[in-house]
């Protein structure tokens, strides 16, 4: 096989959406795999709807996401020029002509043909106009009325067409812009494509565009049409199902490589096989096993392997997520305990990393605030004493042994010496240091914390039941 050739095509009128980027993903590993070539085209002919704002919500989610692209990022309306020559090429041979008929003529032949029963067609009135009219005019692909067109498609199978079904195609507009149906032909055959993978909703588009290549005598490219995503109530995914945009997925504390994997899982599959290095993908990554029907968006999904991503990520990398998060909270990072040590103590807990920051929020807060039921049950006049004890204890323990062991002795002795169990000391000193019942280990927190923090936390905590009682 000669070089393999991919791309994505977006075009520009709004955010990456999760199944554009999905497409991005198979374009992506199918040249990685194939040692290939990625490209990136941003399809704005579409001037109105198309902004540069959208172009680079769609870089960004790229990058986030982590694919890098060998060419590009190319944009259609500097392409003008290429067009147009390939649109005088076609009329010069006969296989285009212009099309003066007004919208509004077109339109009542629609409407006629709709109340006859009969499939809209354009009726090649214009057809064999190939000298330049007076008037501004649009130009028709002359398409062929005899013959099948076929197309192989390497997840959908062979789709045939009757010729006599399809429309002289506008391939520009009378205001001059070119369509999309031609430019992408024109750009898929100059920018040398071997392989069209995109969503199914072009499916219906391909045998036009088949046409269009062998007019000019290019080589077809094979085609790919992946099924949509869809929501639970088996419609498109919509914003009415949730977040569809990439870069949403990132505020909520999604890890890119969760949002990956789960994106070419979903419609792709390898055996029972759910999580895989990016690696394992460019190595496995094939059209054979991309899905016929549709998949089925499925965020708890997406959340346990984000779980599973938090969990095997590097504490680095963790903290330099989390912290953001946190200082958009309003937290000082710099003020409170090593965030490196914090996060190794919340990633077997938080499935995302917004309630990882969530979670960490105890640690960084110079004003303790009680929840109100855990106060209630813990912090009574009883628990003064164990609460006494071990500040009594932690001022006594040395740096070096202020850690796990070191603390766990302290709280076995005052276990020992009360004749209680762990957990009656535990569950007051918690929400003395956290502020709720639920928490991380107790040792854990009181290292992470530091012996200052505890101590001062404690002796609220003392200060707080006093002045209740
Ligand atoms: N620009 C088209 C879209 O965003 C994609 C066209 C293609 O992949 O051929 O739907």
């Amino acid at each position: 096989m000669s070089e393999v050739r991919t791309r994505f095509a977006p075009s520009p009128t709004g955010y990456l959406h999760v199944g554009g980027a999905r497409t991005a993903i198979f374009n992506w590993l199918f040249a990685r795999h194939h040692k290939g070539k990625f490209i990136l085209r941003i399809e704005d002919t579409d001037q109105e709807r198309s902004t540069d704002e959208s172009t680079n919500a769609i870089l960004e989610g790229m990058s986030w996401l982590g694919m890098d692209w060998d060419e590009g990022p190319f944009f259609q309306a500097k392409r003008v020029d290429i067009y147009n020559d390939h649109v005088e090429r076609l009329l010069n041979e006969g296989k285009a002509f212009y099309c003066t008929c007004s919208p509004e003529e077109l339109e009542s032949k629609r409407q006629k043909a709709l109340s006859e029963g009969k499939k809209p067609k354009y009726d090649g009135k214009c057809r064999g106009n190939t000298k330049k009219p007076d008037v501004p005019a649009a130009v028709r692909f002359l398409s062929p009325n005899e013959g099948f067109t076929v197309v192989d498609d390497l997840v959908k199978g062979r789709v045939v067409v009757e010729n006599a079904e399809l429309d002289d195609l506008v391939i520009r507009r009378s205001d001059g812009w070119p369509t999309y149906n031609f430019c992408v032909v024109i750009d898929d055959a100059t920018m040398k494509m071997t392989h069209v993978i995109r969503g199914d909703d072009h499916l219906n588009n391909t045998p036009r565009q088949i046409q269009m290549y062998e007019a000019f005598g290019y080589p077809v490219p094979k085609f790919g049409h992946v099924p949509m995503i869809l929501g639970p109530d088996k419609t498109r995914l919509s914003k009415r199902h949730g977040a569809t945009s990439v870069m949403a997925y990132r505020e909520m504390g999604y890890l890119p490589e969760a949002l990956f994997n789960y994106l070419v899982r979903l419609g792709w599959s390898h055996g029972d096989q759910e999580i895989f290095s990016r690696d394992q993908l460019i190595e496995a990554f094939d059209l054979e096993n991309v899905g016929k029907s549709a998949g089925v968006f499925n965020p708890e999904k997406l959340l346990w392997l984000n779980a599973h991503y938090i969990k095997e990520s590097d504490n680095r990398k963790l903290d330099s997520l989390v912290a953001p998060f946190l200082e958009a909270k309003g937290f000082d990072i710099s003020k409170g305990p090593d965030i490196e040590k914090v996060v190794v103590t919340l990633k077997e807990r938080a499935k995302t990393v917004l309630e990882m920051a969530d979670f960490a929020e105890f640690y960084y807060r110079e004003d303790l605030i009680y929840d109100e039921s855990a106060a209630a049950k813990f912090l009574k006049p009883e628990s003064s004493s164990i609460l006494e004890a071990l500040v009594a204890r932690l001022q006594g323990i040395s740096d070096a042994e202020f850690n796990h062991d070191g603390i766990e002795k302290v709280f076995r002795d005052i276990t020992e010496e009360k004749g209680l169990k762990l957990k009656d000391i535990a569950q007051p000193v918690r929400v003395a240091l956290t502020g709720s019942i639920i928490s991380p280990g107790i040792f854990e927190v009181i290292e992470v914390l530091g012996k200052g923090r505890s101590l001062k936390r404690l002796q609220k905590a003392i200060d707080f039941v006093s002045h209740k009682a």
